[in-house]
């Protein structure tokens, strides 16, 4: 097969002008197959591609990588090679040893199988998402959850949108546009991904009325500030970082009694919040959305997608009448979700009906209370592999370490972990590029790994490495890769 082709456009000789035309090659033999699978545009694109860059190489006099003219082979080979690589999704699976088991940028929870099942049912197949089967009449999407959300929470009623942020926004413009919204200074977070409170509220429409100081806000400081035209309080959970020392905040019950004299509802924006208490699990204290409700809150909103363990989106529960508010807001339409979401909502919300199971069944929980001496027994499983497939290049120690919740709950808390820690062998100079071309050899595996860089090496903290088979069995592209990279 790896004859040169044949004919007198093709004859051996040196130069551009020995390529062979894009016809010539759209005539071979393995051509029809794969016009089948990538079509007739790509194929065209690939091939001009191919000859160009030939030609550019052979005017530039670059050294030709293989004999040229090629054989049939070697073009075959050649454009499979191109195709492949123009359609891959960019999309991909990865292995988050991070350390960070609720990564934002690595897609937040992973979801149990009970939520893969519902998605890719209600992918495949028509689903009752806006309709009642028992009365064969129009539903609400909403109706799929509430009830669920109802029991967990002992909400009067609730709704689903895209995410927090929306479902903060939602509230703020339903409940108080072009009124005032009073919050606590020490309230006004920023979440990464420019999703700051002031900024969120102005473009609710609604105006920020500041009280208090950073680090202490007092009862009387809210009873100054509501007036005629304020028409919210709003409490924000400050989860992504902590105040310690000299603080000051007043509890949500307080805040509610002073909402309810005023005729004014309280919302909380809990950020995570979580369904269930969750010392119960052996992990810190996260509010959960029941407490809130309990206290008088009027309003929730949370993540489905941090502490909860579902998919991205933004819950809503509270008072039936103002539910129905946000509901009629032409803003729900526009931020509502999808049968997939609520599909993988609905199966997560399902789960924590059975409480004394969670923690196996739900893939974050799971995550979160892996215990140190579990992860450190598969550290040891794993060393040997790793040490074999670096020999020479770097060195690899299992260490103790801790990781980190994630998504901006329990900023200050860390979780007992182990991870393997790859050092490069290359020291003083030279050493950063080398721990950076180490961390890159890991991101360009099939399932590319993706760990911490932190201390003079590659950290992969294994919490969240549930297969290791898997990650073991890719080793070995890891060491051609690493051997041809540390020649360059
Ligand atoms: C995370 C968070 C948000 C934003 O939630 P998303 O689901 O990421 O949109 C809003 N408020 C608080 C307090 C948060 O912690």
């Amino acid at each position: 097969m790896n004859k040169p082709l044949s004919g007198s456009l093709l004859a051996p000789r040196e130069g551009a002008a020995a390529l062979p035309s894009v016809d010539r090659i759209l005539c071979l033999a393995f051509v029809p197959a794969l016009t089948e699978r990538y079509g007739p545009a790509s194929i065209n694109e690939a091939v001009r591609a191919l000859l160009a860059d030939k030609r550019q190489a052979i005017v530039a006099g670059a050294a030709p990588q293989v004999a040229w003219p090629p054989g049939e082979q070697w073009i075959e080979t050649e454009l499979r090679r191109r195709l492949e690589a123009a359609n891959t999704p960019h999309l991909r699976r990865v292995l988050n040893l991070t350390g960070v088991v609720l990564h934002t940028n690595l897609g937040r929870a992973p979801m149990p199988d009970e939520a893969v099942e519902a998605v890719s049912q209600a992918m495949r197949s028509p689903v009752n998402v806006e309709l009642d089967l028992a009365s064969g009449d129009r539903g609400d999407r909403d109706l799929l959850v509430e009830g669920w959300l109802r029991e967990l929470t002992g909400a009067q009623a609730a709704t689903v949108v895209n995410n927090n942020a929306a479902a903060v926004l939602l509230a703020l413009n339903t409940l108080a546009l072009r009124k005032e919204v009073i919050v606590s200074r020490g309230e006004l977070i920023e979440i990464g991904g420019a999703f700051r409170m002031p900024d969120i509220m102005a473009r609710a429409g609604v105006k920020l009325v500041e009280v208090g100081t950073t680090n202490r806000t007092h009862l009387h400081d809210y009873e100054q500030a509501v007036g005629r035209n304020t028409a919210l309080i709003a409490k924000v959970h400050t989860s992504n970082y902590s105040i310690q020392g000299f603080t000051a905040r007043v509890a949500e019950a307080e805040l509610a009694s002073i909402a309810h004299r005023h005729a004014i509802p309280l919302m909380v924006d809990l950020g995570s919040g979580s369904l269930v208490d969750l010392t119960q699990y052996g992990l810190p204290r996260e509010p959960t959305v029941r407490e809130s409700i309990e206290a008088g809150a009027d309003v929730v909103t949370f993540s489905a997608d941090k502490l909860l363990g579902g998919p991205q989106a933004g819950v809503i529960v509270g008072r039936l009448e103002l539910i129905a508010r946000l509901r009629k807001n032409p803003l729900k339409r526009a931020l509502r979700v999808d049968k997939m979401t609520l599909a993988a909502l609905e199966a997560v919300l399902l789960l924590y009906r059975n409480p004394q199971k969670l923690a196996q069944r739900l893939t974050t929980l799971r995550l979160l209370t892996r215990s140190q001496s579990e992860i450190e027994a598969l550290g040891r499983q794993l060393l040997a592999s790793v040490q074999t497939a670096l020999a020479g290049r770097a060195c690899v120690e299992l260490r103790t370490c801790q990781s980190e919740i994630g998504s901006g709950s329990f900023p200050v808390e860390r979780l007992p972990s182990a991870a393997l820690v790859i050092s490069p062998a290359t020291k003083g100079r030279g050493s950063g590029t080398a721990l950076k071309r180490l961390a890159k050899q890991f991101r360009s595996l099939a399932i590319p790994v993706l760990g911490r860089v932190g201390e003079g090496a590659l950290w992969l903290d294994l919490r969240c490495l549930e297969n290791a088979d898997e990650f073991v069995a890719q080793l070995c592209d890891l060491e051609r890769d690493a051997g041809s990279a540390s020649d360059s």
